[in-house]
């Protein structure tokens, strides 16, 4: 191609290029449910966005089994599921987190919702946008969180709280007991064991009253849950935080800020901050040089008023009452007022830093502060997602992925007969794969071993005439003749 022609054939790739954008344009416009795409993504290969994934089989059997143990579990101590939508009102997670929190304030996907749901909103705007110019008045509606924002999840205990309210849960016996599992979502930094689409399975026991035996017998399902499991190298840390009355927790942090500022010049430029925004968090530090300062500080469990001394004691004889194994950690801390007295956390072998599978405490005020009665509460969420590396590096992982049977037929007649006994066989449960197009004996004997079969069931015309089926062992090549009901009675031994 002369220079000439090539620059033609560019101007020309070029004009194609503007045409289909403009052609995009005018369809969005007219169907704006179409998804904006630029002319250079169209033929982009997609791939799952930063910090989510697809599970897939066969991990997903194991993902199956872990669920499935969690429904069984905690139906033996007598929790019923929940499951709260993924959506929420962003304001929730701002009254319950705190908007200040890492969680809120920069992790959580939060988008503005449409106006038309949300008539009395949308007046409201409007009278501020009346009053002061329209960009002006949008910005104030905005920062005034007049403006209705949605937020997926980052956690499940405030949607569960909300539930409660909402349906009146207080007029039911109390406590009530309710789990769930489910889809979380953090725009966190991902690593190994951190996703920003994560899984959690959690439980809330709500209502009632604060007896130390509800603390320890939510423990003790956790523990029961992960031992069914079989997960090995589990540690649970056990503290209690005191509560937000005078006499207690705040007395506590006051003389922890002073003890800190003390030591300030030799703490990190995070630490340091936390001294006057949230001493306890210091506790939280992993910082090589801070340890030995930690160490000295003052510790919660000598300056709990009584009423909480007594109960972190009969907590722990709960515990000790039910054989569960903890390890007491003065320095599990958690951040917000609401959060009181039992907290507890789990960590798992072979998960590097991110370690922790579960964290759980008692926090009263939540349901009150969302604006239902003063309520009880105490609940845990598991971090399903580490939960499942865990198992996997312990060897614990492997779920089988083979078919029970797979049919080898040949033949018309056979094909019918295969049909049959496929559904037979899948309505008495195993599992079986059924070739959509004949195969020579030898080529479906190869695929029944790749998809890792246990028999290949052998069909064809001679079987079909007889009525029998030749069953073959694929592990030590043996083959059987059977008729149709001895087939059932050899299969289900
Ligand atoms: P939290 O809701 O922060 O108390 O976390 C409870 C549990 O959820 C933790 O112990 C982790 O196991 C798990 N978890 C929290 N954030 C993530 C994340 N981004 N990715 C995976 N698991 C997480």
């Amino acid at each position: 191609m002369s220079a000439q022609e090539q620059d033609k054939a560019a101007k020309r790739a070029q004009w194609e290029e503007i045409n289909r954008a403009k052609a995009l344009a005018k369809r969005q416009k007219e169907s704006p449910t179409d998804i904006a795409m630029r002319p250079s993504e169209i033929k982009k290969i997609f791939q799952a966005i930063r910090g989510t994934r697809d599970l897939l089989p066969p991990e997903t059997a194991l993902w199956n089994r872990v669920e499935n143990t969690a429904h069984e579990v905690f139906a033996t101590f007598g929790f019923g599921e929940i499951r709260p939508p993924i959506l929420e009102d962003s304001n929730l997670f701002a009254r319950s987190i705190g908007g200040e929190t890492d969680v809120v304030s920069k992790e959580m996907y939060t988008f503005p919702d449409r106006l038309e749901d949300h008539p009395e909103t949308a007046k409201a705007i409007q009278d501020v946008m009346k009053e002061q110019p329209r960009l002006v008045g949008l910005a104030i509606a905005t920062s005034a969180a007049i403006y209705p924002f949605i937020s997926l999840r980052p956690e499940a205990t405030a949607s569960v709280c909300r539930a409660y309210i909402e349906h009146n849960m207080n007029q039911l016996p109390q406590p009530v007991k309710l789990y769930y599992m489910g889809p979380m979502f953090r725009r966190e930094r991902p690593q190994k064991g951190r996703y920003r689409q994560f899984y959690q399975i959690g439980a809330e026991v709500l209502g009632g009253n604060d007896a130390p035996a509800i603390d320890a017998e939510v423990i003790e399902m956790v523990m029961t849950f992960f031992d069914k499991l079989e997960l090995p190298g589990l540690e649970l840390d056990i503290n209690s935080i005191g509560h937000n009355a005078p006499e207690c927790r705040p007395k506590y942090v006051e003389l922890l800020r002073e003890e800190l500022r003390k030591v300030k010049d030799q703490l990190g430029a995070d630490s340091q901050r936390r001294i006057e925004t949230n001493p306890l968090r210091v506790l939280d530090s992993k910082l090589e040089h801070e340890q030995p300062i930690i160490a000295k500080l003052p510790r919660i469990a000598d300056h709990l008023c009584d009423a909480c001394k007594t109960h972190y004691a009969e907590v722990k004889k709960q515990l000790q009452l039910r054989g569960v194994i903890y390890r007491e950690n003065w320095r599990l801390v958690r951040g917000l007022d609401y959060y009181m007295r039992t907290t507890f956390e789990i960590t798992a072998k072979g998960l590097g830093s991110q370690n922790a599978v579960c964290g759980g405490g008692r926090y009263d005020g939540l349901v009150e502060l969302l604006g239902g009665p003063p309520t009880k509460g105490i609940g845990f969420a598991i971090g399903e997602d580490r939960l499942i590396l865990s198992l996997q590096d312990a060897g614990k992982g492997a779920v089988r992925q083979g078919r029970d049977i797979y049919i080898a037929w040949m033949g018309e007649h056979a094909y019918a007969a295969a049909v049959r006994t496929a559904k037979l066989l899948r309505n008495a449960g195993f599992s079986v794969e059924l070739p959509p197009s004949e195969l020579k004996f030898g080529k479906a004997l190869e695929r029944a071993s790749k998809l890792d079969s246990r028999y290949a069931l052998i069909l064809g015309d001679n079987e079909v005439s007889e009525g029998m089926f030749t069953l073959k062992t694929l592990a030590d090549g043996t083959q059987q003749k059977f008729t149709e009901p001895e087939l059932l009675e050899f299969l289900r031994l």
